[in-house]
């Protein structure tokens, strides 16, 4: 039941979504959020217990969108384009960009439908803003999705986020989709990429965590290691300090991971 057709919302695949947990929803539970479902935070509790560090790399992870976002609008981005973007939480995108930016251009795409449901309730009164279920596996639906074409200008710099969302997609689907996304942008734009990481104590929970997200709405999930998420950024040159952990970035540090299994990296593109 993972065809794309459904999750495009012309299949019912996901009807009974309450009693399947979600990715977007386990990550809401991680960060103490309230839209998720007792399936999604059972979920979330075997996953701390396998990996006790998840719900501070949420967190981290949080923190580095809310600084890739102030990063690109310092560098004059004015829309973004936010894919997997997950359950609104304090600190969204279109707070932080609007707040500096008042018409600052908004649009978020996930494959969740209560993600998305959300989203669409907390944007109804924002006319620069708005949220779209699609899967990123098909760029096309998404580059010519009715919202999209409204609200984002292709010849004026996009900031793409993708943000803890790659890793569960497979390398099939994943590079490709990617590769089209980045070549859509236009010149001076930016791509900011957070990713689970397979070199690191995490490893050890690996299979278990693999084994849990095939039981949600997402088929796989995979860390990569660093040569294959700095592949996702194409022709895009990243920005210092280049691909690191995603508490690190943009400010450097020991390199040394702690708990963190996340690297984060920003670039862009010429
Ligand atoms: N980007 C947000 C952040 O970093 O705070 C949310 C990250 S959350 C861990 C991952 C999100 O990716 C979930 O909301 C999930 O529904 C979404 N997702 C997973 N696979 C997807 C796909 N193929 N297309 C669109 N969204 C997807």
């Amino acid at each position: 039941d993972h065809s794309g057709v459904s999750f495009l919302g012309m299949g019912n695949a996901d009807a009974d979504y309450s009693s399947r947990p979600s990715s977007a929803r386990i990550y809401d539970a991680l960060l103490g959020g309230s839209h998720n479902f007792s399936a999604d935070r059972e979920a979330a509790k075997r996953l701390l217990a396998m990996l006790p560090a998840a719900g501070e790399m949420a967190r981290a992870n949080r923190a580095f969108l809310h600084r890739a976002v102030q990063f690109m609008l310092d560098a004059g981005v004015r829309q973004f384009l936010d894919i997997g973007s997950g359950i609104p939480t304090v600190g969204n995108v279109h707070e932080i960009a609007q707040s500096r930016v008042p018409d600052a251009r908004v649009v978020y795409v996930d494959i969740d439908p209560v993600a998305v449901a959300h989203a669409g309730e907390i944007l109804r009164d924002n006319r620069h803003a708005t949220a779209v279920q699609a899967d990123m596996r098909f760029p096309e639906a998404i580059l010519g999705h009715p919202g999209v074409r409204r609200l984002l200008d292709p010849d004026r710099p996009i900031g793409l986020l993708l943000v803890a969302m790659l890793h569960f997609v497979p390398d099939d689907d994943a590079y490709p989709a990617v590769e089209r996304l980045v070549a859509s942008l236009p010149p001076g734009s930016y791509v900011a990429i957070s990713h689970g990481v397979s070199e690191t104590a995490a490893d050890a929970a690996t299979d278990g965590v693999a084994d849990l997200y095939r039981r949600t709405d997402v088929s796989t999930a995979t860390g990569r290691s660093r040569a294959q998420i700095m592949r996702f950024f194409g022709d895009a040159v990243l920005e210092p300090p280049g691909l690191v952990w995603v508490h690190e970035w943009p400010s450097g540090g020991d390199g040394a991971p702690g708990d963190m299994a996340v690297v984060a990296g920003v670039a862009r593109k010429p």
